[in-house]
């Protein structure tokens, strides 16, 4: 279930007083991905914001591609974007594409140079760098800031007709070189990059940068308040400026808000695409990833993500949130909505001797004790099941109640059995346990002669399903080491686990991304890249129990 809070952020507070001083009819937010990976839990975080701001006071939110950059856009970005938003549940008003805005932002830039607010520039990188100054001292101006009107509209009309090649002209904004914000020394705001792009093809080898691009896009879209994260505080004289000076009717409001950060998790497209390109994972959807598509895989839900982007709230200085409150948020709802059923993920077999041969007997279970309206299913149970390998110590220590030697435990749903019996292979490993049953011991039969302490769950041999579990640890290792130089020394290599055991037979039919409680075991989802009609794959979500409360 949802758990729509509203609850008070300052980004909110400043809604509701433009609201009352009808500054605005409408709000209009955004969320613009720039397509060059997929999305993470920490532009979920920015989704969640902007679209239910929207929501709330009946405004409006855009989706719009921030595709700027040819070199490293993509379609398949774009409809996995896409995607993901809208598995969410976030249906944006209008899609945009600031591609679509190129033609306009052109003409405006070419009225900057009509007004003397722009400049074709010469000086390559290295140049630029040495005239820029420091924050200490100010920078020194451009040979060619000077230009004349007529010579820049030449100059800046060739760029965009291909006649120079990457980097030998840019088009700079003429402000200020001795500014104390150094975003405001005569910023860049084209360059020529001779690419394809995903949207427009070859038609442009001129590209805005996203100083210049970002107001003009939130401008044409009437955009109100454009909610960015706080990098991008230095740089909203630039983005006043730019709306400013380029005349646009509307002038948006930036706010800037925390980054979300989260333990043992690197969060930026850039990183994430290195784990994928170097084969550190099997894909942008790997269930270690921190994106929606690998959250999606591993089996979180959306309303998981949405309460925990609710609850880990908007703020103005950065923070670094446990990965643990967001297991918190899907364990809470998996509790409700996941019905149990057993699995064993390293089998040991066990022979029940004095349960007749050929029995096969229904017992009955419900699929979740707390909730009768989700059902009860039959278990097959006879003379061979299959428990866990850690469920029987031949030399057990103290208090250990599970299988040993000699001791009787509780079969969930079943019976008692008592272990009688070890059979090893010549190498000394144990292969199969005998042990006897006591039919008077049956679940739910009122049985009360004697007790046992331990509760073992198990599937039954003859009937059950084979399966492949996927156990999962954090990917990046938050331990500091010495010799670590990027992110990727800090691989943990254990991240992934593959085991291979059984799930009861009612198992067969289950459907991609199905969700469940194996009991003791923790919340599974059934792996929709693996799984095949032979081979049901289970991905651990979260384990059952943790130690993390959160604070209300
Ligand atoms: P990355 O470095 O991962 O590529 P980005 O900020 O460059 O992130 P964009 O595609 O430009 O990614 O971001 C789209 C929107 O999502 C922006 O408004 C950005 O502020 C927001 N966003 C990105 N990362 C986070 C984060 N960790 N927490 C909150 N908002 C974020
Ligand atoms: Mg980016």
């Amino acid at each position: 279930m949802d758990n729509k809070t509203n609850s008070s952020n300052f980004i909110r507070n400043i809604v509701i007083q433009d609201l009352q001083e009808n500054k605005h009819n409408e709000i209009i937010t955004r969320f613009p991905p720039e397509p060059n990976g997929y999305l993470h839990i920490g532009h979920a975080k920015s989704i969640v914001l902007n679209f239910e701001l929207a929501e709330e006071f009946k405004g409006k939110t855009n989706l719009r591609f921030d595709d700027t950059n040819p070199t490293k856009e993509d379609t398949e970005y774009v409809e996995s974007i896409k995607e993901d938003v809208s598995w969410l549940g976030y249906d944006w008003d209008n899609l945009y594409f600031a591609s679509n805005y190129f033609e306009e932002m052109y003409n405006r830039a070419v009225l900057l140079i009509k007004k003397g607010k722009a400049f074709v520039c010469d000086l390559n990188a290295e140049e630029m760098k040495n005239h820029r100054g420091t924050l200490k001292e100010p920078g020194k101006e451009s040979p060619y800031r000077n230009r004349s009107v007529e010579e820049n509209l030449d100059l800046f009309e060739r760029m965009k007709n291909g006649e120079f090649k990457d980097g030998e002209k840019v088009l700079r904004a003429k402000i200020d070189m001795a500014s104390p914000n150094m975003n405001m020394r005569d910023p860049v705001i084209y360059r020529i990059v001779h690419a394809k792009h995903h949207n427009t093809g070859d038609k442009w080898c001129l590209y805005p940068m996203y100083d210049y691009a970002h107001p003009l896009e939130d401008a044409i879209e009437g955009i109100t308040h454009s909610i960015c994260t706080l990098e991008f505080e230095d740089h909203r004289p630039l983005y006043d400026w730019v709306v400013k000076e380029c005349e646009m009717d509307k002038q948006p409001q930036q706010i800037e808000f925390a980054r979300l950060n989260i333990t043992n998790t690197v969060m930026s497209k850039r990183k994430l695409k290195m784990l994928v390109d170097e084969n550190i994972v099997d894909g942008w959807d790997d269930p270690r990833m921190p994106t929606i598509a690998g959250l999606r895989r591993k089996g979180f839900t959306p309303e998981s993500i949405r309460n925990f982007c609710r609850e880990i709230g908007v703020a103005k200085s950065n923070s670094v949130v446990d990965n643990q409150m967001l297991e918190h948020f899907i364990r809470e709802d998996l509790n409700t909505s996941a019905p149990r059923t057993m699995a064993v993920l390293r089998p040991l077999k066990v022979v029940i001797t004095n349960y007749p041969e050929d029995k096969v007997e229904m017992l009955e279970a419900d699929n979740n004790p707390d909730d009768e309206s989700m059902g009860k299913r039959d278990i097959p149970f006879s003379r061979e099941i299959y428990i866990e390998q850690e469920d029987f110590m031949e030399n057990p220590p103290k208090k250990y109640f599970r299988l040993f030697p000699g001791n009787e435990v509780r079969l969930k749903h079943a019976y008692f059995i008592k272990c009688e019996e070890v059979i090893k292979d010549t190498a000394g490993n144990i292969v199969e346990l005998r042990c006897t049953y006591d039919p008077e011991t049956k679940s739910g039969s009122g049985f009360t002669g004697r007790k046992v302490k331990g509760t073992l769950h198990w599937v039954d041999a003859k009937n059950a399903v084979p399966a492949e579990f996927r156990l999962y640890e954090p990917l990046i290792s938050d331990e500091e080491k010495e010799d670590t130089n990027t992110f990727m020394d800090q691989i943990n290599p254990n991240s992934l686990e593959i085991l291979e055991g059984y799930v009861e037979p009612n198992m067969k039919e289950v459907k991609l991304h199905d969700k469940f409680q194996f009991f003791r075991h923790g919340y599974f989802s059934v792996d929709p890249k693996y799984t095949t009609s032979d081979k049901k794959v289970f991905n651990r979500i979260v384990s059952l129990k943790s130690s993390f409360k959160i604070n209300k």
